[in-house]
């Protein structure tokens, strides 16, 4: 039989067929008045992804590329960093800090759990002088989200900046940048934002921007004083034809709303637990969110997803390190709806089923019916 192909991977995450077309365009040159006018309307309406009245600058770079951005231009070698560690992408941060030289004042975290406000102030107590606290918004390893609105009441009294990274956090949960008072927000555009991969961002406040004036460290590609100056144009080449589909896929956003890709996000991810759950299976998650819900199943998740991807043509993202094989991370992020979450618990129930570890055909798939004919969508 063909397969025809449904991707459910916490990113890459499909990208409407609109989006895609809107790349097809003459490839202009990027220093014409046309373009530059067009990079200036588009990260103007990128804004709206932040909630936030700053500049937002636009990287030709996967999501580490705006995380990396974050650290170089905030973190020279001695200066005094707080990392939470809740993952793999916690991890990265650790990485990053490292590879540049900071003091790292580590908050790890057992993965599936969530970094407690306390935590962060006691932290802070213990060395006030810290630059910079790195958070995870989503941490996408554990689909575990972290209450960063919280951890912003928090850092604002002190003199570091809060760098949180949103890139699969963006459009899924709620970010009010401005109103919580995060100071730097990373993402990557290949995720809730709905495009193929390749584009990155990043906002600051002007508390990191002081921040930045201040530190003295080594940079060039992502050195943030040469996006500011060139700004809206780019300081190197931006993504041309990405630029086009970044405003296809804004006008969507904009013509949902906000307010309701969150909810959408949301119900999305409660009719998976819910059916998850329904299916007797459990969740890593302490506080799961609306990016990717990473379950345990008693099969080797290895095998589980190679057959859903080979066979059925359904992927799903596994487990990374010390989890690999033991859980699936089954994802509700960017251009999904109600019916990507059905063939997702249909995909589970047979390919349990079929493992030899039966579960009860549409019990799960029934679960995530009800939730949304409860929300009416
Ligand atoms: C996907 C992801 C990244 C970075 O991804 P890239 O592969 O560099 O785009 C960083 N943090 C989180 C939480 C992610 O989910």
């Amino acid at each position: 039989m063909f397969k025809k192909n449904y991707l459910l991977a916490p990113g890459p995450t499909p990208v409407p067929i609109n989006v895609l077309l809107a790349g097809a365009k003459d490839t202009i040159h990027h220093r014409t008045p046309e373009f530059v006018s067009i990079m200036e309307s588009t990260l103007e309406k990128s804004k709206m992804l932040f909630q936030t009245k700053e500049k937002v600058y636009c990287l030709v770079a996967s999501g580490t590329g705006a995380m990396e951005t974050a650290v170089v231009n905030t973190v020279a070698p001695g200066d005094k960093v707080i990392v939470i560690d809740g993952g793999k992408f916690g991890e990265r941060w650790d990485d990053l800090c490292k590879a540049y030289g900071a003091k790292i004042d580590l908050i790890k975290l057992e993965w599936g759990d969530y970094v407690r406000p306390e935590q962060i102030k006691d932290a802070l107590d213990r060395n006030p002088d810290t630059v910079a606290v790195f958070a995870t918004h989503s941490e996408t390893s554990t689909g575990t989200v972290n209450p960063i609105k919280e951890i912003a009441e928090v850092v604002r009294n002190y003199k570091a900046i809060l760098v949180t990274d949103a890139v699969s956090a963006m459009l899924a949960e709620p970010l009010k940048m401005d109103e919580w008072g995060v100071d730097i927000v990373a993402t990557g555009l290949q995720k809730g934002v709905m495009l193929p991969p390749g584009l990155a961002m990043i906002a600051l406040s002007p508390k990191a921007w002081a921040r930045v004036k201040a530190c003295d460290s080594k940079h060039y590609y992502f050195g943030l004083k040469y996006y500011d100056k060139s700004y809206p144009d780019s300081p190197w080449t931006p993504g041309v034809n990405q630029i086009y589909q970044l405003q296809a896929a804004l006008d969507m956003v904009e013509k949902e709303g906000i307010e309701n890709v969150w909810k959408r996000h949301q119900i999305l991810a409660d009719a998976t637990r819910a059916g998850v759950k329904a299916l007797g299976l459990s969740l890593l998650s302490k506080r799961p969110g609306n990016v990717t819900t990473a379950v345990f199943s008693p099969l080797d998740t290895g095998k589980l997803t190679k057959l859903m991807r080979d066979k059925y043509g359904v992927t799903m993202a596994g487990g990374q390190d010390h989890l690999k094989g033991k859980i699936f991370r089954v994802a509700h992020l960017g251009y999904m709806g109600k019916f990507d979450v059905i063939v997702g618990l249909s995909a589970l129930e047979m390919a349990h089923t079929e493992m030899g570890h039966p579960l009860p055909l549409g019990v799960g798939v029934k679960a995530a019916e009800e939730i949304f004919l409860k929300e009416g969508i």
